[in-house]
């Protein structure tokens, strides 16, 4: 018999929530990220379609997965999402639509254009200009405490240099394995006789959620900072700038902000970016899944505000598959 649409629900939410937990918890994903993304977009067809089967355990309602019990952990001030995904340039524009028919807005928006980094994100917090804290995205609202491991990343400055440096400044970004790296670390791995990560997002999950920092310090992990969480600040200068701005100040104040982020008018200039950066993939010294589309303006994407685990003021425009199911399958992993 035809399995019901609320059966078939089940059936994908349990399929998704198994890939969560070995992607998120065991950073070692089963499947290539294309196909967990179809039967996501199943999930979303079928919960569009049928919504009172939506459960509140769902993955497209939910974010990441349950920070691991070995690590202590921190309560995210401000949620960190994840982000919806546009596939095509009509999701694009579906996108700008939703956006302008919710703000009654008829003028083009100003869009900061980032590429969408392959690593992990987490949230450092600053007092004072100084290093007191870094955290996974976790589930979202909760997230591991891996200040130590992230105080061997030496591209994060553990003291903020500069003017104007706001009393509490929480950096969000991503932490990845710049390719050489990745390269050198399997080939080092190869030579022992070692297991070898998969890709170089797995090896940074896996360098990163370490319970010894002695081993993370040995890794070549990166950091790029792109957005602000939480800010104390009386002077307020971060709250008068869009965010493009706020990224600029970061990097005066010393974190590292990727070179290839822009700021553009319009769908069309979006589009022309996602080309440009997807001609340029290969050439790039670390792995993108795609580009992340952020309205700039504060006020807007104030307005604009969230659904359950996504902003709706910003998309990622993921780049056609790459990856296939065999160079997952054929490595053994190690975290
Ligand atoms: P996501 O990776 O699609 O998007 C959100 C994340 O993008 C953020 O948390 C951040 O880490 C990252 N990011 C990179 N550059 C960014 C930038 N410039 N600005 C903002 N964020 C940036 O969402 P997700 O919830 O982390 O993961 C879902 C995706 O992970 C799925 O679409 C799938 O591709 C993959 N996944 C794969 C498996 C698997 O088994 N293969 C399982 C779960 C998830």
């Amino acid at each position: 018999m035809k399995p019901t649409a609320e059966q078939q629900c089940a059936a994908i939410r349990q399929q998704l929530a198994d890939y969560n937990y070995q992607y998120y918890v065991l950073d070692a994903p089963t499947v290539p990220d294309a196909e967990y993304d179809r039967l996501y977009r199943e999930l979303q067809k079928l919960e569009q379609q049928f919504p009172e089967f939506i459960t509140q355990d769902s993955p497209t309602q939910r974010v990441g997965g349950a920070p691991l019990a070995k690590f202590a952990q921190v309560q995210h001030r401000l949620p960190m999402l994840s982000l919806d995904n546009a596939f095509a340039a009509e999701d694009l524009s579906a996108f700008s639509k939703r956006m302008r028919d919710r703000l009654d807005l008829s003028g083009e928006f100003s869009f900061c254009c980032e590429p969408k980094l392959d690593g992990l994100a987490v949230s450092i917090r600053y007092e004072n200009g100084q290093l007191v804290q870094a955290a996974t995205r976790g589930d979202g609202y909760t997230g591991e405490d891996i200040t130590s491991n992230i105080r061997t990343i030496r591209a994060i400055p553990l003291q903020l240099k500069g003017e104007s440096i706001p009393a509490v400044l929480e950096v969000r970004g991503e932490v990845f394995m710049p390719l050489a790296g990745f390269a050198r670390l399997n080939e080092q791995a190869r030579q022992r006789g070692d297991k070898l990560f998969a890709n170089p997002r797995n090896a940074a999950a896996g360098s990163l959620r370490q319970l010894d920092p002695a081993i993370t310090a040995t890794r070549p992990l990166m950091f790029y900072a792109y957005a602000v969480g939480q800010v104390e600040d009386p002077t307020q200068l971060l709250d008068s700038a869009c965010h493009y701005q706020r990224l600029q100040q970061l990097k005066q104040w010393g974190l590292p902000v990727c070179p290839e982020i822009q700021l553009v008018t319009g769908e069309s200039a979006v589009l022309d970016y996602y080309q440009q950066i997807l001609t340029r993939r290969a050439e790039l010294a670390y792995e993108i899944d795609g580009v992340v589309i952020k309205v700039s303006n504060l006020a807007q994407q104030q307005a604009l505000g969230f659904v359950a685990r996504a902003p709706r003021w910003a998309i990622a425009f993921k780049f056609p598959a790459q990856e296939m199911l065999t160079t997952l399958l054929d490595v053994d992993f190690q975290v």
